[in-house]
């Protein structure tokens, strides 16, 4: 019986910008007994059914945007006779769909990482259950990844994760909801010993995988001192200082490593984090803008922000740190107006970001934005094909329509061009020339140059665009400018890595 994961994709660049990190660590999850899995990334090549034999177990994670895909492999690997089970955050949600439409034998709710075992020994029983709800595992109980079985030439980036879940309740994101508000912390020493392995491998940048790196505020703590709940603050202090702790181990890396992770911005008032994070070399981050107004913020759950001069000056208190801000913005709510685009790529400009993604708002399941656009969307009937609009990702993808909530004030084409064009001028060669001033020699400031541009080709362009041509052409551009940035962003292999050592602190009283 062999185990073959399978991250599927649409489209195949070649070479990767970031390791799908659930894919290294459910092969870190299987018991040597049943040999190495064959790992297939679509977003490389892809999956090729004549490598799978009958009794082979086939594991597929989706998520909303890659499920049907997912499907397909799934149907092509029971055709050969295979178990087939599906995880991920879409099976999570939709745990029926999976069986329905991708001839699942198995479908895994929640965190895969403990229960991976059990379900491996029952399809080689030949007597799987239909569904394992493995809900959420503690922080030390998340598996490593095997990056042994990585291909190290196909990825910019390498992925670690530190914590799942955010105790935040952003309406138009499912992690509070599906990874859960109680913030789960992995032990520091596992932490530092995949990194360490990784630039043993050559890996030099890395992603902390992060749902928020910054689970503790100084709010959260002021809170529970006010409501004298010591119990709650001991804990909070504790978490707190579990962060900075790994940050200070982070340090002790070798000096051309570079992390980046996201996090909220009530990080910027908190200084002793913030200079921990230089410290460790944490030198990018995506932090969720949203909306420039209060209108906005509040429209999307998110009056933590702040907006205005206010919020220029948080912004560029992390560049003060040396810390680059991948800003992430929305458009299309219920505020917004024309003018709100023009204001919103000067904000980006002001504020001295340095990349920054303009995202319509979409309702993606597990969201409090789609059980509220669905069920309006049901009532009214709305389908392509029989197929409800409430279940846009099984449409096939030539017939998909673009799916928007409704807007008081613009039509989808509207946003969608407005959209577009704050893309093009915050990516326009002079703009993007401009900011590469960050980097001071001429190779990084060309690697700048083309990192901003493959960002924008590969999710500014294929994520908006309704024309074919201009996917396909993105998705060829992508294709060219990935292999000579994968060789820029590689570091020389250094076998001989030891652990740093780790610094013995306590928690202040
Ligand atoms: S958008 Fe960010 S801050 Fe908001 S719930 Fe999701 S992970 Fe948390």
């Amino acid at each position: 019986m062999r185990v073959h994961l399978i991250n599927p994709s649409h489209s195949a660049f070649g070479v990767a910008v970031i390791t799908p990190r659930w894919l290294f660590v459910l092969a870190g999850a299987t018991p040597r007994m049943y040999g190495d899995p064959l790992l297939v990334d679509e977003s490389l090549d892809p999956f090729d059914p004549a490598t799978v034999q009958p009794g082979d177990v086939v594991g597929i994670s989706i998520h909303t945007g890659n499920a049907l895909r997912g499907y397909d492999v799934g149907k092509a690997a029971r055709a050969r006779g295979a178990w087939v089970v599906y995880g991920g955050i879409h099976a999570t949600l939709f745990p029926d769909e999976p069986r329905t439409v991708g001839a699942a034998h198995v479908v895994v709710t929640g965190d895969g990482d403990a229960i991976w075992a059990t379900v491996l020994a029952d399809c080689a029983k030949g007597a799987p259950e239909p569904l394992y709800a493995a809900g959420r595992v503690p922080g030390d109980q998340m598996v490593p990844a095997r990056w042994d079985l990585m291909r190290r030439d196909k990825y910019m980036w390498a992925s670690v994760q530190t914590v799942r879940g955010c105790p935040k309740h952003c309406s138009f994101c499912s992690v509070w909801r599906t990874d859960g508000q109680a913030p789960r912390l992995r032990g520091n020493e596992a932490v530092i010993a995949e990194v360490v392995e990784l630039r043993r491998l050559g890996f030099r940048f890395i992603a902390l995988a992060d749902d928020n790196f910054y689970p503790v505020t100084r709010a959260d703590l002021a809170q529970a001192g006010r409501r004298q709940d010591r119990t709650r603050l001991l804990e909070l202090e504790a978490m707190r200082h579990d962060r900075l702790d790994l940050m200070r181990r982070m340090a002790g890396l070798p000096s051309d490593m570079v992390f980046f992770t996201q996090i909220t911005m009530e990080a910027s008032e908190d200084h002793e984090f913030l200079d921990a994070m230089r410290a460790a070399r944490i030198k990018g981050a995506l932090v969720g803008v949203e909306a420039i107004t209060p209108a906005g913020l509040k429209d999307v759950y998110k009056g933590f922000n702040a907006t205005g001069d206010a919020l220029v000056a948080r912004l560029r208190t992390f560049r003060a740190h040396d810390i680059h801000v991948l800003g992430s913005f929305i458009f299309g709510l219920p505020s917004d107006r024309p003018s709100t685009f023009g204001a919103t790529a000067a904000l980006a400009n002001k504020a001295d970001i340095t990349f920054a993604q303009f995202l319509m708002l979409t309702p993606f399941p597990g969201t409090v934005d789609f059980d509220r656009w669905a069920a309006g969307v049901d009532a009214e009937q709305q389908n392509v094909d029989g197929i409800p609009y409430s279940r846009h990702w099984l449409i096939p993808r030539g017939r998909r329509p673009h799916v928007y909530t409704q807007h008081p004030a613009m039509s989808p084409d509207e946003i969608r061009q407005f959209t577009q064009r704050t893309w093009d001028q915050f990516y326009s060669i002079g703009s993007v020339w401009r900011r590469s001033k960050c980097v001071t020699s001429v190779r990084g400031r060309l690697a700048f140059v083309l990192v901003s541009k493959l960002y924008r080709q590969m999710y500014a362009n294929t994520g908006i665009t309704t024309d074919s041509n201009r996917m396909a052409r993105s998705v060829k551009w992508s294709r060219w400018i990935a292999a000579p940035l994968q060789r820029l962003f590689a570091g020389t292999p250094m076998p001989g890595l030891e652990m740093p050592e780790a610094e013995v602190s306590e928690p202040a009283a």
